[in-house]
C-alpha cells in the first residue's frame, strides 16, 4: 500500500525536517490551509495528515472542520503538530477528527515513532477493507449467479414482510416464478402449496423459537398460473454480526424432474400393471401406515378370489383370461369410494380395504353388492370364487400384515371352498385356530421332510385288498399318517392337503415310496411275492419332472419287483394337464407297473372320458358304495360303472366296503376287487403282515367263498 502523507505547516525548517525524515513515503507539503485544501482537491489518495495549527490564512482548526464536511476525508488520517501547549486545543483537535497530538519542539525520534504506528494501523485497516471488498465481491457473484433460490430474510414472520426485509437471488425468482416484489407481497406461506404447509410452518416455529437451528423438507410453491413446483429446500437461522441482523436463509432446488421420476416410479411399484389398480405391495405400506397412525375409527380387508381361472386359461388362452380380470377389475372399481380402495394382489385376487365403516352390517351389504356385480359379470364363463372379510383389531400393537393377509386369503378360500358363488365368510377365532393348526402340521411335515430330529413320525398302515374271484388278498394300499408329538395322530386328508399346498409331498411322498417298497420286499422275504402295494401318488409329485427318474432309482436300488407295485393317482389329475398326464403313465406302465385311478367318479373326467385314461384299474370312490346301501337298488349307477370299465379294460376296484349286502351287490355286478372296513382297516406293518398269514392260511375267509 502506497502511503502518501502531506505535511502542512506554516513553518519551511519544520516542513523539510519532516520531509527529510519520512523519505520511505510519498511526502507533500503546503504551507497553509488554503495550499493543503488545494493539494487535497488534486490528490484523493492521501492518507495522512501532518497538521500544524497555528497557520496564516487557514489556520489548522479551520481545515479539521473543512475536511469534517467531506465523507471521503473519514478514513483519513490527521496528526496535529503544533506548538499549541494548551490542553484545550488538543481536546478540539482531536474531537474536531485528529487521531493524534504532537506537540513541538519536533523530537525527531518520537515522531517518528509515532508516525510509524499511524503508518501501521493505516496498513492494517487498509488490508482489513480489502478482505471485505473480496468478500462481499465473492458473495453477491455467488448469490447472483448460483443456481440455486437463495433467500434471505430479516423477518421472522412468514407473510407480513416489506421491501427491506427480504434478499432474493434471480435463481429464488425463477424458481418460484415469481419476482421479489411478488415475493415480498404474498409471504411464503401463502405460495406454499396446502399439503406442505403445516410440516413447513411447524419446522418454522421451532426454528424462530430456538428449538431447531435448521430443517430441510420437499415441499411445493404454487406458480402464478397455478402449476406447482417441487423444491428440496433448506432453511436455516442465521446468527447475527454487529447491526446486520437476519433472520434465516433459505436454499431452494428445483427438483420437479427428480420428482416426476420418481412419482412415475412410485405409481409403476404402486400398482397392477395390467388392471391399473393398486397392487399387493401398496396395500402392504398403506396397512402398515394405518395401523401406525390409527387415524381411522374401523379398517377391514375384503378378499375376493376368483376361481377356474386356471382351468379358462387352458382352454381359451392367457389373452382371454387376462381380458376377463380386466372386465372384473373394472366392474370392482366401480365400487371404490375415499373409503373404500380397490387392489388387485394376485391374478385371481383383489383385496378392497375399507376404513371408517359402521358394522358388520355395512361389511355384509357391501359383499353382497360385490357379489352381485360378480355374478352377473361372470355369468357366461362359470366363474365362481369366494369372498372373506377380515375385521382388523384396531387396538392390536404389531401387525404382522403378511399374517393378516394371509388369514384373509384362508377367509375367501374357505368361502370359495364352501359354496363357490361369492358367499361371504368373515375371518374368525374358529378360522385362527384351523390356520394355527395348519401351520403347526407344516412345522411337523417340513421337520420330517428336512430328517430333523423331532418325536414327529410319519409311518404307514396297510390296508388289504381282496379279489373277489379268489376270495384271498390280492394287495395292500399303502396309507401314510402323521403322528405330531404337538398335535397327536394326524389324519392324510388333513396333513396331505397342506403337504401338497406347501410342496412338501415330494420329500413326503417319497419317503412313503420307500417305506412302501421295503414292505414290498418284506412281504417278497416272506414268500409273498405275488402280493402288491399300492401306493397314492399326488398329482404334484407326478407332475415333477424328477419324480420317475427318481422312482425308477430307487426301484433299482431297493430291487423292488416292478409287477408288485401300483400307484393309486386321483381322478382330478386329469383334468389340468390329460396329455401330460397320459404320457408319465405310459413311462411307468410300460416298466410294467400298474396304474389305477383313485377315487373314480368324484372328480372331473366323467365316464365319457373314461376311455381317455390310460390306466389298468379304476377304484370306484365310497360314495358309490355308499349307495348301495339306498333300499332303491335299481337306481344305482354302480353296477355301470362296473360294467363300462370292463369294457374299456379297466380292472375294478371297489373302496369303502363297510356292509356284507354292498359285498353282494359288487360280487353280482363282477366287481373284481374289494377294500373296505368290512376286510379290515388300514393296519400297522405287523398286523397287516400277520393278517395276510392268517388269510392265506385259511383262518379268515371274509364271507367269501372262492369261484
Ligand atoms: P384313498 O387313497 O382313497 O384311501 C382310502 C381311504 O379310505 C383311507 O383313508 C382309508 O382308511 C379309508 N377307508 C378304507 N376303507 C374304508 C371303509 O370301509 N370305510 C371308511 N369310512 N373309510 C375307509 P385314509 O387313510 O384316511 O386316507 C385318506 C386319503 O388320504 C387317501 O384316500 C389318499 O387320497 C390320501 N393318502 C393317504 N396316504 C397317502 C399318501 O401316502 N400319499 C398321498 N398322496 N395321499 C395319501
Ligand atoms: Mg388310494
Ligand atoms: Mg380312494
Amino acid at each position: 500500500m502506497l502511503i502518501k502523507i502531506l505535511v502542512v505547516d506554516d513553518s519551511a525548517s519544520d516542513r523539510l525536517i519532516i520531509e527529510t525524515m519520512l523519505t520511505e513515503y510519498c511526502v507533500l507539503t503546503a504551507c497553509d490551509g488554503v495550499e493543503a485544501m488545494r493539494i487535497f482537491e488534486e490528490h484523493d489518495d492521501i492518507n495522512l495528515l501532518i497538521l500544524d495549527l497555528n497557520m496564516p490564512n487557514m489556520n489548522g482548526f479551520q481545515v479539521l472542520e473543512a475536511l469534517r464536511e467531506e465523507e471521503r476525508f473519514d478514513k483519513l488520517r490527521i496528526i496535529i503538530l503544533t506548538n499549541y501547549d494548551e490542553l484545550d486545543n488538543e481536546i478540539k483537535g482531536l474531537k474536531l477528527g485528529a487521531v493524534d497530538y504532537i506537540r513541538k519542539p519536533i523530537h525527531m525520534e518520537s515522531l517518528r515513532a509515532r508516525i510509524d504506528v499511524h503508518v501501521a494501523l493505516l496498513r492494517a485497516n487498509h488490508e482489513l477493507e480489502q478482505k471485505l471488498d473480496e468478500k462481499t465481491f465473492t458473495f453477491d457473484m455467488v448469490f447472483d449467479q448460483a443456481p440455486i433460490g437463495i433467500a434471505i430474510s430479516y423477518s421472522s414472520h412468514p407473510e407480513k414482510l416489506d421491501e427491506a426485509m427480504v434478499r432474493v437471488n434471480p435463481m429464488f425468482e425463477q424458481i418460484t416464478g415469481r419476482t421479489k416484489e411478488e415475493l415480498i407481497n404474498a409471504g411464503w406461506a401463502k405460495i406454499t402449496h396446502p399439503d406442505d404447509l403445516v410440516k413447513d410452518m411447524e419446522s418454522f416455529r421451532k426454528l424462530q423459537a430456538g428449538e431447531i437451528n435448521k430443517y430441510s423438507m420437499g415441499k411445493r410453491y404454487i406458480k402464478p398460473d397455478g402449476s406447482t413446483v417441487w423444491v428440496y429446500m433448506v432453511v436455516a437461522s442465521l446468527v447475527p454480526i454487529g447491526n446486520n441482523q437476519p433472520n434465516h436463509i433459505c436454499l431452494i432446488q428445483d427438483i420437479s424432474e427428480r420428482k416426476q421420476i420418481e412419482m412415475e416410479r412410485k405409481y409403476i411399484s404402486e400398482h397392477d400393471r395390467w388392471t391399473g389398480l393398486y397392487n399387493r405391495d401398496y396395500l402392504e405400506v398403506l396397512l402398515a401406515n394405518d395401523a401406525k397412525q390409527k387415524r381411522s375409527s374401523s379398517r377391514a380387508v375384503i378378499g375376493i378370489d376368483l376361481s377356474n381361472i386356471q382351468f379358462l386359461t387352458a382352454n381359451y388362452g392367457f389373452i382371454y383370461t387376462q381380458n376377463l380380470i380386466k372386465k372384473a377389475a373394472e366392474a370392482l372399481a366401480q365400487h371404490c369410494t375415499d373409503n373404500r380402495l380397490l387392489f388387485h394382489t394376485h391374478e385371481n385376487r383383489f383385496v378392497f380395504y375399507l376404513v371408517d365403516y359402521q358394522d358388520r352390517n355395512e361389511l355384509i351389504y357391501f359383499c353382497d353388492a360385490i357379489a352381485k356385480t360378480l355374478e352377473s359379470l361372470f355369468a357366461i364363463d362359470r366363474i365362481g370364487g369366494g369372498i372373506g372379510i377380515l375385521e382388523i383389531d384396531q387396538d392390536q400393537k404389531e401387525v404382522e400384515i403378511d399374517l393378516l393377509l394371509r388369514r384373509l386369503l384362508i377367509a375367501s378360500e374357505m368361502s370359495n371352498n364352501m359354496y363357490g358363488k361369492f358367499e361371504t365368510c368373515f375371518y374368525d377365532e374358529e378360522l385362527e385356530a384351523l390356520v394355527t393348526r395348519e401351520r403347526d402340521v407344516m412345522d411337523a411335515l417340513a421337520a420330517i421332510a428336512a430328517e430333523k430330529p423331532s418325536n414327529d413320525e410319519l409311518f404307514l398302515q396297510y390296508q388289504p385288498i381282496i379279489d373277489l374271484r379268489t376270495g384271498s388278498i390280492c394287495s395292500f394300499e399303502a396309507l401314510a399318517r402323521l403322528r405330531s408329538e404337538k398335535l397327536g395322530p394326524v389324519p392324510p386328508v388333513e396333513f396331505i392337503p397342506i403337504a401338497e399346498k406347501t410342496k412338501l409331498i415330494n420329500p413326503i411322498g417319497e419317503k412313503v415310496i420307500i417305506k412302501a417298497f421295503h414292505f414290498i420286499n418284506k412281504l417278497k422275504e416272506l414268500g409273498y411275492d405275488a402280493i402288491g402295494v399300492s401306493i397314492n401318488i399326488s398329482a404334484i409329485q407326478l407332475l415333477n419332472p424328477d419324480f420317475t427318474d427318481r422312482l425308477f432309482e430307487l426301484i433299482g436300488q431297493m430291487q423292488v419287483n416292478l409287477k408288485n407295485i401300483c400307484l393309486e393317482i386321483t381322478e382330478s389329475v386329469f383334468v389340468s394337464d390329460h396329455d401330460d398326464i397320459n404320457n408319465i403313465i405310459d413311462k411307468l406302465r410300460y416298466t410294467g407297473m400298474e396304474i389305477a385311478i383313485d377315487d373314480f367318479g368324484t372328480g372331473y373326467s366323467s365316464l365319457a372320458r373314461e376311455k381317455e385314461l390310460k390306466v389298468d384299474s379304476l377304484k370306484i370312490d365310497k360314495c358309490f358304495i355308499d349307495k348301495l346301501l339306498d333300499p332303491d337298488l335299481d337306481r344305482s349307477i354302480t353296477s355301470d360303472i362296473i360294467s363300462m370299465a370292463h369294457k374299456l379294460g379297466h380292472c375294478t376296484i371297489a373302496e369303502g366296503v363297510e356292509h356284507a349286502n354292498q359285498l353282494q351287490y359288487l360280487k353280482k355286478h363282477g366287481c373284481d376287487k374289494i377294500q373296505g372296513f368290512l376286510i379290515s382297516r388300514p393296519l400297522d406293518e405287523e398286523v397287516a403282515l400277520d393278517f395276510l398269514h392268517r388269510s392265506l392260511s385259511g383262518s379268515l375267509t371274509f364271507g367269501l367263498s372262492a369261484e
